[in-house]
């Protein structure tokens, strides 16, 4: 299948066109893969486009009758089009999702224009950039309350929430920017990957300093826990990212990498938080203050996971939930809104504990916070580099994420399928 550049067919027509359209005729001006099916327009881009038609006809009548002649490109408004599932490359294609694709070849200011319509990655889009504000004017409140550059104590809040800033905006510009190319696609969600990845290192910092239960401080987890957790970041964005290779031929062998290799680090982060709820409820150590939000933020998780590795609803209903109402919309959603709750934990934890953490254990340090941080992000851009140079530069077939069945990789199916 072939993906030259092509561009947005015109809204400018013929009365036999329009006709067409009026006459019930379904299909309209096409774009056309080499080899794929004609293209059906929507009915809301054939109302729209029959509408410009008129308002370009009644210019054209217009200029006419004064005797001018307008050039053909003021009469002609174009449109982005939008793509069903099977006019577009199988590796921008989603389970359930069958209309509302952008072009698998838009430039970087379409792909910013198409936030502002319509496509089946809108409401994802969305979905994460305004809670970026949200998370961003709750750290510019925390900053004016709290001493970040003085107070040791308050550098593994610093880090989580430089971290929940930063992961939703990640996945935003993801989905924004990945349908400038196969390539760019597999890039950007790597990067999305990496961002999730240290958001789970985020997590381990702030949880090593303030939610970890009073018995356990000072004991061996608590020494290695921010440590464990860096190397906990490495495996994760390095199983997410392989988890892209096989995802054409082995979808679900790609997906269980790609759940677990988040599911893991989540479960290592929250060891100390199950034991409270679980050992120690009731108990001196379970500090009641936060439980309620902690307790929300495991249910929004656990939503969060079962939508990911469930897409539902989609899956029951193909097509009728392409634009509002998918599985990673709501993924989307439920994951701010358990990071909210978290938010919320550890600020609880943090403020009711911090006379006893600060007299039984030592402070936090600049190594095991933002240090640890700054090599969280130099390693994972270490991994997102080498993946992206392995996808972008290695001969054909010859990734080395995918040795045991021979698993072609993304760069070479697109090549395939030309
Ligand atoms: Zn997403």
């Amino acid at each position: 299948m072939s993906l030259g550049r092509q561009t947005a067919p015109s809204v400018q027509m013929g009365l036999g066109q329009r006709s067409a359209f009026r006459q019930g005729g379904r299909r309209g001006p096409c774009v056309r893969w080499e080899g794929g099916p004609a293209c059906r327009p929507s009915l809301g881009e054939r109302q729209v486009r029959c509408s410009a038609c008129q308002a370009g006809a009644r210019l054209g009548q217009a200029c006419r009758g004064r005797g001018r002649r307008l050039p053909p490109d003021m009469l002609t408004i174009k449109l982005p089009q939008l793509f069903d599932i099977h006019q577009v490359p199988r590796v921008f294609r989603e389970d359930g999702i069958i209309s509302g694709y952008r072009h698998p070849r838009s430039s970087a200011l379409d792909c910013i224009l198409s936030s502002f319509q319509m496509t089946n990655e809108t409401v994802n889009i969305w979905t994460h950039f305004l809670p970026t504000w949200y998370f961003l004017w709750r750290f510019t409140m925390l900053c004016s309350s709290l001493d970040f550059l003085n107070e040791s104590y308050t550098w593994p809040l610093l880090v989580y929430m430089v971290l929940i800033c930063l992961y939703p905006f990640t996945s935003s510009c993801a989905h924004t920017f990945s349908s400038m190319s196969a390539e760019a696609r597999h890039i950007c969600y790597f990067l999305d990957y990496g961002a999730l990845s240290l958001y789970s290192l985020g997590c381990a910092i702030t949880y090593g300093a303030y939610v970890m239960p009073d018995c356990w401080v000072n004991s061996w987890l608590h020494q290695n826990f921010v440590p464990i957790a860096v190397l906990n970041t490495l495996i994760c964005t390095g199983l997410s990212c392989y988890s892209r290779f096989p995802e054409l031929d082995f979808p679900h062998w790609s997906k269980v990498v790609r759940t677990g290799a988040f599911v893991y680090p989540f479960l290592f982060d929250n060891i100390p938080l199950f034991y409270r709820l679980l050992l120690c409820l009731g108990d001196s150590c379970s500090h009641t203050e936060a439980l309620s939000s902690h307790c929300h933020h495991l249910l929004f998780a656990f939503l969060t996971c079962f939508l990911f590795a469930s897409h539902l609803p989609e899956r029951l209903a193909p097509g009728r939930f392409d634009y509002i109402g998918h599985s990673h919309q709501l993924f989307h959603i439920c994951a701010v809104v358990g990071t909210h709750f978290q938010m919320e934990a550890v600020l609880a934890d943090m403020s009711s504990r911090r006379g006893w953490l600060s007299a039984h254990s030592a402070l936090p340090s600049f190594p095991g916070t933002v240090g640890a941080l700054g090599v969280g992000i130099l390693l994972n851009l270490a991994i997102i580099g080498l993946f992206s140079a392995t996808l972008l530069w290695a001969p054909n077939g010859a990734l080395s994420p995918c040795p045991p069945n021979h698993v072609p990789s993304p760069r070479r199916l697109e090549q395939k399928e030309k």
